[in-house]
Formats: structure tokens, C-alpha cells, sequence
């Protein structure tokens, strides 16, 4: 009753002195994704906001379990307090505190995506005094419509350290729906982002990949045969690949894969998920396909990189991409992240570039 009254007071106060940063979360594809860059740029910017109209933009709008587990993340990494954060709930508040260093636990009882629910731990976690060591019980390291736990490590890692961004991802054991079940630590440490000019790809040097499956699934090969599937696809168009090939411990079946074309500037990703009722060489071979498709077009990032990067762009100005095309995605990020910071953002053709505001 009493924090109520507090957070409340605390709320009334950021209102008068024209603190409190509103969000409108039916802009653009009204997605989540408002919800989680506007909590993550939050804690960064230790300035209180709210976010109104949650994915008004989707058949069922209001906050999900996905979307809770990222906000309430952000709220323990910074001893932030939140209100408004329940399923359904289409109105959140939220006041952050200062980034706190050390060892920070996530548990996720569900299925729903540690990438998603790290990819908004990871924008403010590398500003505390120390490093944040993040240990996640449950949750999946593939799903849906989220970044794959591989495609941050092994595709988004390396473009955000070309920025000095420093980060470690463990993955102790992989989960999968519907039970998830993963255990993944984190580490990232404190960095001064450098600008990004990256609108080159440059020459193609590698192409490689993991495919996981979980230990029940090692009798009938899932993972060699993704892998078998992709590399015959690589083949057909005269590239080489080399793919892990790993099984895990894992609650409850399933399988992925991830590939990863390594040029001299940069790296793009794609990625195929399991699923019953589809058989691993299909999953394999869409997967490499994604991978070939992208490798004809000019982008120096990946469609899922270019929004991802943007708030760490925007945080090391004058940085810029070339993308592959324009995304939602990155049209939503950037209308989020000029609510918080003093950066304006271009958008040419296929170029995103962002400038400190003058
Ligand atoms: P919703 O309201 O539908 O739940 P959401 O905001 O939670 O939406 P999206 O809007 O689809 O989810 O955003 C998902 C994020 O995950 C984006 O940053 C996107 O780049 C990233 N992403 C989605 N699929 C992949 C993938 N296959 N590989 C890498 N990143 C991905």
C-alpha cells in the first residue's frame, strides 16, 4: 500500500517537472517492441517513462508473457519500479534507479525468448560501474519471431564489438517450446561505444553455422541432417560451409539451426527452427536459403541486425548502416529511441544514418 503511495507520489513529481517520457505503443506495426527498447532507453537514461496503447497494432494487444518477462528484467537490473506490468495490461509506467553491477538472476517459467528479454537487458547493462553477469533458468533459446540466442552471439556480438561493445554468452544448456528450460549466462562489461560506419560489407570470407537438436533427437541425426540439407543448398551456388553439429540436455525436444555469412566488415545471419511434422533437411535447407537470398541483395546487416543495432547507433553518434530494405522494425526503433535521445535519424533509400541533434 505504501509503495503504491510512494511510487505514485514518485509518478506525480516526474509529471510536474515534464520528466516522464510518453510512448505511444500503437506507433508504426505497434508491436513490443516499442515496450522493450522504451523500458531498456529508460534505464539508460535514468528518465522515467510510459508507455500507452501496448501493441494496439496486434490481434491480442496489451502486454503478453514475453513482453512482462523483458520489462520486469530491466526493472531488476536497475531496481526500477513498475506499474501497470500485468498480462494484458495496455498502459505501463516505469522509473528506473541506477544499473546495478554484479549478478543478476532471470528466471523465465515459460517458453518465451531469452533473446528478446536479453536484447532489452543488453542496452543499458553495459553502463553500470562493473560488469552485469546475467544467469537465465528457463525460457528458449529459439522461437518464433525472436532472435535466436546464437544469431546475438555469433551475429549481432561481432557488429556491436566492432563499437567496443564487450559481451560473453554461455549457453549451458538450449531450450526449446514448449517447455523451454534454458540455462544461458550472460556477462557484459562496461564499454564507451565508438561510432559505426558501416556501409560496406566487403568480400565474403566464411560461411558457417550451428545446428542443435535436443539429446532425444540424436537417433533420428536432426542435427546432421539440418546441417547436411543447408550445406547441399551452399553447394548448388558453389559456397562452402561449415556447421557444428551439437546436441543438448534439453526439457523437451527440439532443433535449430543458425547460419552465418562472415564477410570482411560485417556479418549476416539466418536462421531455421524445428518444428513437428517438418522434416530437418527442410528446415536445413530454408534456412541456407535465407542465408544465399540475402548474400545476392547489397545490405552490410541483415534485416533483424539493422533494428537491433539502432539504439546502440544512436548512443555513438555519427554512426550509419546499410541495410538490406527498411523495416518496420527499424522505423518503430528509431521513433522510440528520438523520444530519449538527443539524435536525429536519416533514412535514405536503403542507408540509416543518425546525428547528435544540434
Ligand atoms: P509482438 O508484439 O508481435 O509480440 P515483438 O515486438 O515482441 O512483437 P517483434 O516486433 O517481432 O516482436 O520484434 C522481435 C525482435 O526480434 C526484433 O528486434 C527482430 O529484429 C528480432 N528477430 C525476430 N526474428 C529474428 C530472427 N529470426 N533472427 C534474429 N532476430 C530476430
Amino acid at each position: 500500500m505504501w509503495s503504491r503511495y510512494a511510487f505514485s507520489t514518485r509518478l506525480l513529481l516526474c509529471c510536474l517537472h515534464n520528466a516522464m517520457i510518453e510512448i505511444d505503443g500503437s506507433y508504426g506495426e505497434g508491436g513490443g517492441q516499442i515496450l522493450r527498447t522504451a523500458v531498456a532507453l529508460s534505464a539508460l537514461t535514468h528518465r522515467p517513462c510510459r508507455v500507452f496503447n501496448i501493441r494496439k497494432g496486434r490481434p491480442q494487444p496489451g502486454l503478453r508473457h514475453q513482453h512482462l518477462e523483458a520489462a520486469k528484467a530491466v526493472q531488476t537490473l536497475c531496481n526500477g519500479e513498475i506499474n501497470g506490468a500485468e498480462i494484458g495490461s495496455t498502459d505501463l509506467r516505469f522509473i528506473p534507479h541506477p544499473i546495478r553491477a554484479g549478478m543478476v538472476d532471470v528466471k523465465i517459467p515459460t517458453a518465451g525468448s531469452i533473446g528478446l528479454v536479453l536484447q532489452a537487458m543488453m542496452i543499458p547493462a553495459f553502463r553500470a560501474q562493473d560488469s552485469v553477469t546475467i544467469r537465465f533458468q528457463g525460457g528458449a533459446t529459439n522461437g518464433k519471431f525472436a532472435p535466436p540466442l546464437n544469431y546475438l552471439r555469433f551475429v549481432l556480438m561481432p557488429l556491436l564489438q566492432k563499437m567496443g561493445y564487450k559481451a560473453n554468452i554461455v549457453i549451458d544448456r538450449y531450450g526449446y517450446f514448449p517447455r523451454g528450460g534454458a540455462r544461458i549466462t550472460a556477462t557484459i562489461h562496461p564499454a564507451q561505444l565508438q561510432p559505426l560506419d558501416l556501409t560496406q560489407r566487403g568480400a565474403l570470407q566464411t560461411v558457417s553455422g550451428t545446428s542443435h537438436a535436443a539429446l532425444a533427437l540424436k537417433k533420428s541425426r536432426v542435427s546432421e541432417r539440418q546441417a547436411e540439407a543447408a550445406l547441399a543448398a551452399f553447394n548448388k551456388v558453389g559456397i562452402r560451409g561449415d556447421i557444428d553439429i551439437l546436441y543438448s540436455d534439453t526439457i523437451c525436444p527440439g532443433a535449430a539451426i543458425e547460419l552465418r555469412a562472415i564477410f570482411d566488415n560485417s556479418v549476416i545471419g539466418s536462421d531455421g527452427l524445428g518444428e513437428k511434422g517438418i522434416r530437418a533437411e527442410e528446415v536445413g535447407e530454408k534456412a541456407a536459403l535465407a542465408l544465399i537470398n540475402q548474400l545476392s541483395g547489397p545490405g552490410a546487416v541483415d534485416e533483424y541486425a539493422e533494428d537491433q543495432l539502432l539504439p546502440y547507433m544512436a548512443l555513438a553518434p555519427p554512426s550509419r548502416i546499410k541495410a538490406a530494405k527498411i523495416t518496420g522494425h527499424a522505423k518503430t526503433n528509431i521513433f522510440v529511441i528520438e523520444k530519449f535521445l538527443p539524435v536525429k535519424f536519416a533514412v535514405h533509400s536503403d542507408m540509416i544514418s543518425v546525428k547528435a541533434q544540434v
